[in-house]
């Protein structure tokens, strides 16, 4: 259930691991599933057309036998009798039950939030709706200096928009990049007339006649808006499994092989706080490659297979002319190594643990992340001035023994 970037994949993944049963994807919007990253970047900018948003025809799902049931809600589940039961009233029998329900945005609840002009972006209707209001000349505040408010950002100021980002922490990016990076990224934004406010308190949207004309933050400060935006994170959708009392801690709880604490339901992608051995914790991830491979694995291991996820995080991001990866996750890092200069537009920021590479941010810089990918999943130790040397070629350490 959730007919995301997960909830296809696993569906895929249990036809060809060779599950012959029936399949159902159950969704509750009304579109065929589709890819989101391009919704806050290439859609948002006017510049992809819709139809090359979802993942397959609706025919690939016929030929691989998979009942695609769309615009329908799951409203709860019956673990006893093994049955997901639908806001319209239809039951679902069901052997074994995949959540995938994703992380919708958090909201802001503040005196205002609620008039018209203040957007969220999680779903396709969402961006169409965030784009009909980009207006060239016109003003947009963001709440939250994340993946979501700068890609927003970006695409906003190209359509020649004024734009102020609000962030709550003393730097953007906070939760998912390094200070140097950050630093980078706010230049980036800068030189491009993006102005930046972090320690930013939002305390609440002014309005006239039932629609946004600005935001205030704590210390009074004002921002004059036509429309404002928030991205201020996303929660894991697990409302369904609290109810049918699967345990739950930052998403739904599961296995290495993804299953829940019910022995018939799986749970895989942004919703799921999973063991992974290569990251030698629990972690709960929002991003594209953990939905494909996670639901991938969880599809085939629903299927009757034994094989445990643990791959690699990594994440991108389109802000401007800048493309950001990060691989790795750098929480714990002790050592650091800056290969390439800031200044010069691209560079590469390692992260070390006890002498070991964890984690990559690149910017402008591809060759380095697909190398640091695979140093990372060899668990290498490389001294830092190695990797932050430009002479070193990394596809030649690769090549190296380790
Ligand atoms: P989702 O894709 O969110 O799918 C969950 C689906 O389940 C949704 O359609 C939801 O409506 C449905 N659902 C929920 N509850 C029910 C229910 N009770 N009954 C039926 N259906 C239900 N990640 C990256 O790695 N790189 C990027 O550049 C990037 N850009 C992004 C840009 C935007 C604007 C957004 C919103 C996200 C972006 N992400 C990006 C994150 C990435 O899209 C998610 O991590 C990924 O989609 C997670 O897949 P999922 O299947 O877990 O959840
Ligand atoms: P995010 O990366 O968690 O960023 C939210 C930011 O807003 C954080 O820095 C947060 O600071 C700040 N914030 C929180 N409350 C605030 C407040 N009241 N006022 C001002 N700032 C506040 O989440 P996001 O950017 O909203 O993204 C949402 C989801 O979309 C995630 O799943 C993300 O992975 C996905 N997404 C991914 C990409 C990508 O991978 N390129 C692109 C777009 C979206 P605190 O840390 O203090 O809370």
């Amino acid at each position: 259930m959730g007919a995301g970037q997960a909830g296809v994949q696993a569906a895929l993944n249990l036809r060809q691991a060779g599950f012959a049963g029936e399949l159902l994807l159950v969704g509750d919007e009304p579109h065929p599933p589709y890819q989101r990253p391009p919704l806050s970047k290439a859609f948002l900018a006017g510049e992809m057309e819709q139809k090359r948003l979802f993942f397959f025809a609706p025919e690939l799902y016929a030929e691989h036998n998979i009942t695609l049931r769309l615009g329908e809600r799951v409203a709860s589940i019956d673990c006893k009798r093994k049955l997901a039961c639908l806001r319209g009233g239809d039951t679902l029998p069901y052997d074994r039950l995949l959540l995938a329900t994703g992380a919708p945005p958090r909201r802001l609840s503040i005196p205002g939030g609620d008039l018209n002009g203040i957007h969220y972006l999680r779903s396709l209707a969402d961006s169409l709706a965030l784009r009909e209001a980009l207006r060239p000349g016109g003003r947009m505040v963001v709440v939250g200096g994340g993946y979501i408010g700068l890609e927003i950002a970006a695409v906003a100021r190209k359509t020649g928009m004024g734009v102020a980002v609000l962030e709550a922490e003393a730097r953007i990016l906070a939760r998912v990049a390094a200070e140097e990076t950050a630093a980078f990224m706010t230049r980036t934004h800068e030189s491009h007339g993006v102005t930046i406010h972090t320690q930013a308190q939002v305390a609440r949207f002014l309005g006239e006649a039932g629609r946004v004309t600005g935001v205030v933050c704590a210390d009074e400060s004002t921002f004059p808006a036509d429309i404002a935006v928030v991205g201020i994170g996303a929660a894991p959708a697990v409302e369904l499994a609290e109810a049918a009392g699967l345990a739950v801690d930052n998403g739904i709880v599961t296995d290495e092989y993804g299953r829940t604490s019910d022995a018939h339901i799986f749970a895989a992608g942004d919703v799921a706080n999973h063991p992974n051995a290569l990251l030698g914790g629990r972690v709960r991830l929002e991003s594209v490659q953990n939905a494909l491979e996670q639901g991938g694995a969880v599809g085939r291991v629903m299927a009757g297979g034994a094989q445990p996820y643990a791959a690699l995080p990594w994440f991108w991001s389109d802000q401007f002319d800048v493309k950001l990866r990060i691989a790795g996750l750098s929480q714990g890092h002790d050592q650091t190594a800056l290969r390439g200069a800031p200044e010069s537009g691209a560079f590469s920021l390692f992260f070390l643990r006890e002498g070991i590479i964890t984690a990559a941010e690149c910017v402008n810089a591809a060759g380095d992340f697909m190398a640091a990918k695979r140093l990372i999943t060899q668990r290498r130790s490389i001294p830092p001035e190695t990797l932050a040397d430009p002479q070193t070629d990394l596809k030649a350490l690769l090549r190296a023994k380790p």
